[in-house]
């Protein structure tokens, strides 16, 4: 593929549509592009006047994997997705050549239960994680927490219990996998009903999983809708738990999605 100075042009592989808003898609992947899971990439576009407009995008992909997916959401008059939701199989993405981020498992120390904590889109690092055998190796319990507004939004479910049955990685998932499954506006199908937050605060979350939040053995990755990820650290600090910091490890790693 293309290189251009600190970006390289790659090609849309695959194009998955989940709802009217919410779609995946495969770029090729430069054999030098490197990333931790739960880390994101820096895609561009390229606008009607040839300039690029640039967003970051968390990666869904192993980072084994050939090439690299990706998990969006279609916002009105958003500058990149208006564009990006037209695109075709061959088409070009561009893409910054360094990978970025801290919400990697990386950041912690010890701790018995990683949670995952996440609202639509929010998803896709975590995918990336599970893809990471050491996860499974390392912690007793992951839960992994999807929070939407409505159930066709609960995407990415196929994928996820196949880790149940993964050929690597299945005999350590079915003891301590726990997917829950969230929905805000409707009961359905999903697990709980309500705002993460929410279910925090009445814990039932806590109590549905079987598992509560300690300083001890939680460790606590949160990604997605600002409010949740700010009020969700708030109500954990509350109960002890800390932002993990370089040099100082804690129960905590977050990321805002805008
Ligand atoms: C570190 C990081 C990782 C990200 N990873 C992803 C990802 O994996 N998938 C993804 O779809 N987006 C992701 N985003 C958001 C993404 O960069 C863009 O904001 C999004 O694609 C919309 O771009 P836009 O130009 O169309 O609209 P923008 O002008 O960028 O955003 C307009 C508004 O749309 C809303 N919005 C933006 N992103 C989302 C979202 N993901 N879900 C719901 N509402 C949103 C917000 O209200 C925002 O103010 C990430 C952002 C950050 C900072």
């Amino acid at each position: 593929m293309a290189k251009e100075g600190k970006y390289t042009i790659q090609k849309v592989t695959y194009i998955k549509q989940w709802t009217d808003h919410l779609f995946s898609f495969k770029i090729t992947r430069d054999e030098s592009f490197k990333f931790i899971p739960g880390q994101f990439a820096r895609l561009g576009v390229k606008k009607e006047d040839e300039t690029i407009v640039w967003r970051p995008y968390s990666i869904v992909s192993a980072d084994y994997d050939e090439e690299l997916e990706f998990y969006s959401i279609v916002v009105p008059d958003g500058e990149f997705t208006q564009r990006l939701k037209n695109i075709k199989i061959n088409d070009d993405i561009y893409i910054d050549k360094t990978n970025y981020g801290l919400l990697t498992t990386d950041r912690f120390e010890n701790g018995k239960d990683l949670w995952f904590l996440s609202t639509g889109t929010g998803l896709a690092p975590f995918i990336s994680i599970m893809y990471d055998f050491s996860v499974w190796e390392q912690y007793d319990k992951v839960i992994l927490v999807h929070c939407t507004r409505l159930s066709e939004e609960l995407t990415y479910q196929e994928t996820i219990n196949e880790f149940f049955t993964h050929e690597y990685y299945g005999e350590l998932v079915k003891d301590k996998l726990k997917y829950v499954k969230i929905t805000t506006r409707e009961k359905n199908e999903a697990d709980l009903y309500g705002r993460i937050t929410d279910l925090i605060v009445n814990k039932e979350l806590e109590d549905f999983v079987g598992i509560p939040f300690t300083v001890e053995n939680s460790r606590v990755m949160i990604c997605g809708n600002p409010q949740m990820v700010d009020d969700t650290r708030r109500l954990l600090a509350e109960r002890g738990l800390t932002i993990s910091r370089r040099g100082n490890p804690g129960n905590m790693a977050v990321e805002n999605y805008w």
